[in-house]
């Protein structure tokens, strides 16, 4: 039993593990489940980013400033890994998936926006918050 003590089963980057307090609880339902296939997997979830405000300059949507979407560190992680996740996870919770801009709903986008390849997840905009950015913690 105490080797269960102190364990991290996730990790967010930058301590904003308190930005998924504002996420749906959809958001946090999937982020979850994916740190439990890590974790099965002898790997740790490590999202690098929940929210983030507006004009970034990384975000091209919407996701992140209002709260429905996190990024995935996939360093370590071999292509097959990656690919099954992808799978996985898409069909898993395809009914709560984002849609892009195409009409295509995805749930995972693998895709390097400037900072190294990264799993970008993403919900629908029925899940979104209305948080600003600025205002975070002052709520
Ligand atoms: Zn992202």
């Amino acid at each position: 039993m105490s080797q269960y003590f102190n364990r991290k089963y996730f990790t967010v980057d930058d301590g904003k593990i308190w930005h998924l307090q504002y996420a749906h609880p959809v958001l946090c339902l999937i982020l979850s489940d994916m740190a439990l296939y890590c974790i099965n997997n002898n790997k740790v979830l490590r999202a690098t980013s929940v929210i983030r405000p507006h004009g970034d300059g990384i975000s091209k949507s919407k996701t992140h400033q209002t709260a429905r979407a996190f990024d995935v560190s996939i360093k370590g992680w071999d292509i097959f890994f990656i690919n099954n996740f992808i799978d996985y996870f898409g069909e898993k919770y395809s009914e709560y998936a984002a849609v892009n801009y195409s009409g295509a709903k995805a749930l995972i986008v693998h895709h390097d926006s400037g900072f190294g390849p990264h799993l970008h997840v993403q919900i629908n905009s029925k899940y979104k918050s209305s948080i600003k950015y600025e205002t975070l913690g002052a709520q």
